[in-house]
């Protein structure tokens, strides 16, 4: 989608610090971290938020969700939160669908 900033920064118009990347997804730190560490994990396909998500999309979430595995391990994450935020009142700023993984810090319950 043209005018989307994650959708930009999949194609490297927007500079931003990798984490991870493969065919179906992307992971890059947060510009504004709200923890230690703190990156986003986007699908490359743009799908505007969890409310989106059908049987045609639904293959790259269980994918995301192995990479956040595979990279808590690889970076010695033991605890640490998957967050999405889907709309305005849930505090979504950006319309490409994203997991927040924040670790480093004690994390509140219920969340703000
Ligand atoms: P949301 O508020 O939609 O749940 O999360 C959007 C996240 O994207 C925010 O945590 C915000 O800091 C991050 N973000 C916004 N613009 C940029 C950017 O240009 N680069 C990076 N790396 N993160 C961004
Ligand atoms: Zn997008």
């Amino acid at each position: 989608m043209s005018d989307c900033l994650f959708c930009k920064i999949i194609a490297g118009e927007i500079p931003s610090s990798r984490v991870y990347e493969d065919e179906l997804c992307y992971a890059f730190y947060d510009i504004d971290p709200q923890a230690p560490t703190h990156f986003l994990v986007i699908p490359k396909e743009h799908i505007g938020s969890c409310g989106e998500i059908g049987p045609e999309n639904a293959a790259v979430v269980g994918h995301i969700f192995q990479v956040i595995s595979r990279l808590a391990g690889e970076l010695g994450m033991e605890s640490f939160r998957v967050v999405s935020n889907c709309g305005e009142q849930a505090g979504q700023s950006v319309h490409h669908l994203h997991f927040h993984v924040l670790a480093g810090r004690d994390m509140t319950w219920p969340p703000g």
